[in-house]
């Protein structure tokens, strides 16, 4: 049976694509539509059928909705919510799907009118792809997705709770800053350090192109291919997770230094007790059944944002 009659994505791109594919697997929407900036976009989701309808502009989108979803990048939550607030039906759920949780509420929040519930959300799936033809049904399959109730009400946070388990996803709740504390170790500062480490041996000029490349899977390929995400979305994460990801990257930069003088002093035990504390972490992460990458079914790479 059908969660919300009518859907509005607004922004068409991997998470809002998925999102489609996964509720109408499930029959979770009565209608899907959804509204995308550019042209270009939205004529790519009508080629595909992404939605049932694709509006030019988000409040057209947006209104009768029951559920809207904000899924741009995190820069432009406030714009959207600016356009859709004053068509929002009365009792209508918003929801993001944001990667930082703190900011996005201060920008969406105050503009709601008041009796529409807001229940920010962030699934915990993505691939480096990104566009209108980069979503799958199966994306949130087995991942987890994070909600954060606030103080909305329980009935509108444990309907959107039932639509992502219908989706495919393990539901956690928390409070934002916990969360964007959390996404700051497992994701913001993996890919920080993926794209410097990209950087690092694009400047090594000592080292060819053909050599990177060719030798990649000693471990380089699996930075290379975090560090291909979408330039705008983590542009906007690290400007708006801004503290959580700075008290990271420092300690980051602290154990970095401890290594590097063991490494310089000879230091082995260091070396090899470090190494076997981080081995755990590992093993803990396949015993929760979450070491396989999203399967990327051959989508094309995704557009620069
Ligand atoms: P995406 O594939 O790049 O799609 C983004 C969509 O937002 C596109 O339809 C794009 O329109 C639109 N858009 C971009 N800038 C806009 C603006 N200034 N105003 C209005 N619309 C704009 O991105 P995504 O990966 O689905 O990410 C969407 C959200 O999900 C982000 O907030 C991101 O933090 C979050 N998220 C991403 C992942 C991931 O791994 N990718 C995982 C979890 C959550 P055009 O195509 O017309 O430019």
């Amino acid at each position: 049976m059908a969660l919300y009659e009518r859907v509005a994505l607004i922004g068409l791109g991997l998470i809002a694509g998925s999102m489609s594919y996964a509720m109408r697997r499930a029959g979770l929407a009565g209608e899907i539509v959804g509204y995308a900036r550019s042209a270009e976009t939205r004529a790519i989701a009508k080629e595909v059928g992404l939605v049932d309808q694709v509006y030019e502009s988000a409040a057209e989108a947006a209104e009768g909705a029951d559920l809207v979803v904000l899924a741009v990048p995190v820069g432009a939550m406030e714009d959207v919510t600016l356009e859709i607030a004053p068509v929002l039906k009365p009792g209508a759920t918003v929801t993001d799907v944001g990667s930082v949780k703190a900011s996005v509420i201060a920008a969406v929040a105050p503009h709601l009118p008041p009796g529409v519930h807001f229940v920010p959300a962030h699934p915990l799936a993505g691939t480096e792809h990104s566009g209108p033809r980069s979503g799958f049904a199966e994306l949130f399959d087995q991942r987890w997705c994070i909600v954060v109730p606030g103080d909305a009400e329980t009935a509108a946070v444990d309907r959107l709770i039932e639509l992502w388990k219908g989706m495919g996803a393990y539901v956690d709740t928390m409070d934002a800053d916990h969360h964007d504390l959390v996404l700051a170790v497992t994701s913001h500062t993996p890919h920080l350090i993926a794209y410097t480490m990209v950087g690092v041996a694009d400047d090594l000029r000592r080292v060819t192109d053909s050599e990177v490349i060719k030798y990649s899977a000693a471990g380089f390929r699996d930075f290379t291919r975090i560090a291909a995400s979408d330039p705008t979305m983590w542009r906007d994460v690290f400007l708006n997770n801004k503290e959580a990801t700075l008290e990271i990257l420092g300690r980051f930069t602290e154990e970095l230094f401890a290594l590097q003088r063991a490494i310089r002093q000879g230091d082995g035990d260091h070396l090899h007790a470090y190494f076997t504390r981080t081995r755990a972490i590992r093993r803990g992460i396949i015993e929760a059944g979450q070491d396989t990458a999203a399967p990327n079914f051959g989508r094309t790479p995704g557009k620069s944002g």
